[in-house]
């Protein structure tokens, strides 16, 4: 039988949800929501949890918990990936699918806002059990999943092969295929162009809108990246073309600095060629996991998992900017520190709205069967994430709010102006 563990003292503001709660609090203050409205938001629209029962290779039968959460819809379809990992929780999921409200109103496209999970650790299972389990979850979610109701992508510890394997259980079950029940997909199965390095993308271009509002230039900024998977990997390599000096980086095996600048193809050729691991890269010196978030950095990018930023650690940060790759990195305990302490930070649900950005260019092509280029996808995409920027940078000098509670503000006003058009109550 496993080992009952004693339950962890947290800082409630450390939970995933209840962060994203404080946040949300403050906004709706700022604004001074409707509460019936407030009341309405605040809870997601459904949560399904479900059990997912697969026989492994070795023939025994193991059984998984999944999730998937939708918190609104009232903009339309449901959007939001799917997370793969031994750590996820209701709460998590809960927290991410409001994250996805909120990120497709700021970056103002036709979605409302979901996420899924399931607690497994795909890094410990093969490619045919983690087949199994993704078409056992596609199937419990059969009623859920469709074009027009709620279109999963990838997320931590997912990719283009769970998306295609998610689309023909899929189709199996509809005896068509549907590309646009999910994005994120091989290209070949109509995947698009420009998606997988579309979230890192964006993190490089609110750096760069950042770096420009602290009239800074990318030229030799230096930048500590946290996570080095999708997200972080592409934000640095597209930074680092743009002059960027990526001086660290880290996975889950540990953190690697160079101050003299890290060669980031090298670096992204060395995990492909070690099992997906930065384990003993040579070209940097091994850190702590934890000195990577106090270096002298002009930049700061965290692109792993949440609450990485808290009240612990937010006084050592010299960093003048952080821009959130990943979902929900900093913590509510340390807003107020690094808001004190004059750090610029471009919130999670602008900064890495690029992928869901491209997911929805995927999706549009999937409905009209007909493949854009790659040239226009990025103009397009880099547009509305500059306009983002600047409409989120506006609110918040104009309210004198972070630019974290102007994102907030601008996404719940949208969502709030939504329902009382649609009436829906
Ligand atoms: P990924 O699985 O490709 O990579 C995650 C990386 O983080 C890996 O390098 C992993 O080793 C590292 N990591 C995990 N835990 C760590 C820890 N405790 N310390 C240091 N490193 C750690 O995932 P991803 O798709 O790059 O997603 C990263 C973050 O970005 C997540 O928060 C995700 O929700 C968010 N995000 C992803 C996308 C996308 O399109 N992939 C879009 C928006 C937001």
């Amino acid at each position: 039988m496993p080992q009952a563990q004693s339950p962890a003292v947290v800082n409630p503001l450390d939970n995933p949800f209840e962060s994203m709660m404080y946040r949300f609090d403050e906004a709706s203050k700022c604004i001074e929501l409707n509460e019936a409205i407030y009341n309405l938001l605040k809870n997601p629209v459904k949560q399904i949890i479900v059990s997912l029962p697969i026989s492994l290779d070795d023939g025994s039968i193991k059984t998984f918990e999944g999730y998937r959460i939708i918190h609104s819809n009232v903009l339309g379809p449901s959007k939001g990936g799917i997370r793969y990992d031994i750590n996820v929780s209701l709460d998590e999921v809960k927290a991410l699918a409001a994250w996805m409200t909120w990120k497709c109103a700021i970056v103002d496209i036709p979605y409302g806002g979901a996420k899924g999970g399931i607690k497994c650790n795909p890094k410990n299972m093969s490619a045919n059990e983690i087949e199994r389990l993704t078409r056992a979850y596609t199937l419990a979610m059969m009623d859920i999943f469709g074009p027009n109701k709620d279109i999963p992508a990838p997320d931590m510890g997912t990719g283009p092969r769970e998306m295609a394997w998610l689309m023909d259980e899929y189709a199996k079950a509809h005896g068509s295929t549907e590309y646009a029940v999910v994005t994120g997909k091989p290209i070949l199965l109509g995947g698009c162009l420009g998606r997988v390095e579309a979230t890192g993308r964006g993190v490089m271009i609110a750096t760069l809108a950042a770096l420009d509002q602290l009239k800074m230039n990318s030229y030799n900024t230096t930048i500590a990246i946290q996570g080095f998977g999708n997200v972080g990997s592409h934000a640095a390599h597209l930074l680092m073309e743009r002059g960027g000096k990526i001086v660290a980086i880290s996975d889950i095996s540990g953190a690697y600095y160079n101050p003299q600048g890290i060669d980031i193809p090298a670096a992204m050729q060395y995990v492909k060629n070690n099992h997906g691991s930065l384990d003993n890269f040579a070209q940097a010196e091994k850190i702590t996991a934890e000195a990577l978030f106090s270096l002298p950095v002009d930049v700061l990018i965290p692109a792993a998992t949440e609450n990485v930023i808290t009240k612990h650690n937010a006084n050592k940060i010299q960093a003048k900017l952080i821009v959130e790759g990943a979902n929900g990195p900093t913590s509510a305990s340390a807003d107020k520190i690094i808001h004190e302490k004059g750090i610029l930070v471009v919130p999670d649900i602008l900064a890495n709205a690029g992928g869901v950005i491209v997911s929805y260019f995927e999706w549009i092509q999937n409905k009209v069967g007909y493949s854009w280029t790659l040239e226009r996808i990025k103009r397009r995409s880099d547009r509305m994430l500059k306009d983002a920027f600047a409409m989120v940078y506006k609110t918040a000098q104009q309210k004198k709010v972070s630019m974290r509670i102007a994102a907030y503000i601008l996404a719940i006003e949208k969502v709030a102006k939504t329902y009382q058009y649609r009436g829906k109550f």
